[in-house]
C-alpha cells in the first residue's frame, strides 16, 4: 500500500472583518477569505459598479441604405476615414477608423490633442 506524499493542507483561521459595504461582521475565516458566510454567496452581495460593454462602445447603430459607404472616425480631432459594406440586416458597425479601435490608441490620441492645444493658446 502507497501512502499519500503530501498531507492535505489545512488553512489557519484568523479573526476578520467583512469587507461588504454596511456590514462590519467578525467572522472567523482562512487568510484569503474576504466575506461572512452570509455574504459569501454572490446572489447575497450587491454589486456596486457594472463593466461597461466593449461593443457597445467601440459599434454604434447606421441607419443608411445598402452598399458601400465611407465614415468619419467618431474621435474628437481625428479626421481619418474608413469605408464600411452595409447589408441589408445587419444594422451594428463600427464607429472608429482602424487605428482608433483600440481603447489605447483612443486614449494617447486624446492625451496629443490636449497638449498641442495647450500649447497652442499659451
Ligand atoms: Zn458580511
Ligand atoms: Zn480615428
Amino acid at each position: 500500500m502507497k501512502l499519500p506524499t503530501f498531507a492535505h493542507k489545512q488553512f489557519t483561521r484568523v479573526e476578520k472583518t467583512c469587507q461588504h459595504p454596511g456590514c462590519g461582521e467578525l467572522f472567523l475565516g482562512a487568510t484569503h477569505s474576504k466575506f461572512c458566510v452570509f455574504h459569501s454567496s454572490q446572489s447575497n452581495r450587491i454589486r456596486l459598479y457594472k463593466k461597461p460593454d466593449p461593443f457597445k462602445i467601440n459599434q454604434a447603430l447606421i441607419h443608411l441604405n445598402a452598399g458601400r459607404h465611407e465614415l468619419k472616425c467618431a474621435l474628437k480631432g481625428c479626421n481619418n476615414k474608413f469605408t464600411i459594406i452595409k447589408q441589408y440586416d445587419a444594422k451594428v458597425y463600427p464607429k472608429f477608423c482602424e487605428i482608433h479601435r483600440n481603447e489605447h490608441q483612443r486614449n494617447m490620441f486624446l492625451q496629443n490633442n490636449i497638449l498641442f492645444t495647450k500649447k497652442e493658446t499659451v
